[in-house]
């Protein structure tokens, strides 16, 4: 599967946020963005007027990169949204967050998404007892997401674990630190996904 090789420092500094990606350096005073808040490149401190394409191209950028994912990807969860019922950004943004990757990172159980995609590809998660090691894989409500026993020394795992208080498990899971072991207890509602996204601006950029 192809990924994204380059800085990530460097995505944050394109959409002009904090995207998170890089774990416990993303709360320090080594951020990049908190040295340089500014847009990469030469004409990066230069202010640039957008277009409404502009603006629809640079959030769903920005959403795509939040959750560390590839055009073709996105766009592929985008169909899935917009075949469902309901509100389609609101559909797309829980598939992204059904994802195995994000699951892991909200529940604290890694510093980052891109580390969870890591450390899913080596085997140290088991979804419901089964070993799962796909990041994109799908959980549900009512999944459990567990640490396999011999993978809980792992200095990545133990050290996101000790932190999770500093950034707390959202309501609609439950974390239990003792067994490493987490339950979805529901999906979140859009208020609760409270990362500044518009996601309307996604869907008017691929539906034209
Ligand atoms: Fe973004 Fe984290 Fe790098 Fe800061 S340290 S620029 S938040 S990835």
């Amino acid at each position: 599967m192809a990924r994204y090789r380059g800085s990530l420092c460097r995505l944050c500094r394109s959409e002009g946020l904090k995207l998170f990606l890089k774990g416990d350096r993303c709360y320090s005073d080594k951020c990049a963005f908190e040295r340089r808040g500014y847009a990469p490149g030469e004409h990066g401190q230069s202010r640039r007027k957008r277009t409404d394409y502009g603006i629809q191209l640079r959030e769903k950028q920005k959403v795509k990169r939040m959750y560390g994912l590839l055009e073709k990807q996105f766009r592929g969860y985008f169909t899935k949204a917009d075949r469902q019922k309901g509100v389609t950004g609101t559909n797309l943004l829980i598939f992204l967050e059904r994802r195995l990757d994000n699951m892991v990172y909200r529940f604290g159980l890694s510093a980052s998404r891109h580390e969870a995609r890591q450390l899913i590809r080596h085997n140290h998660f088991l979804v419901n007892g089964k070993k799962v090691n796909i990041p994109s894989y799908l959980v549900k409500v009512g999944d459990t997401i567990k640490v396999k026993e011999k993978s809980r020394t792992v200095g990545r795992i133990s050290e996101a674990v000790e932190t999770v208080a500093r950034r707390g498990v959202p309501q609609w899971l439950e974390l239990d630190k003792d067994s490493y072991t987490g339950i979805v207890k529901r999906l979140p509602t859009r208020e609760e996904l409270t990362m500044p996204m518009q996601e309307q601006l996604v869907v008017e950029l691929y539906s034209k």
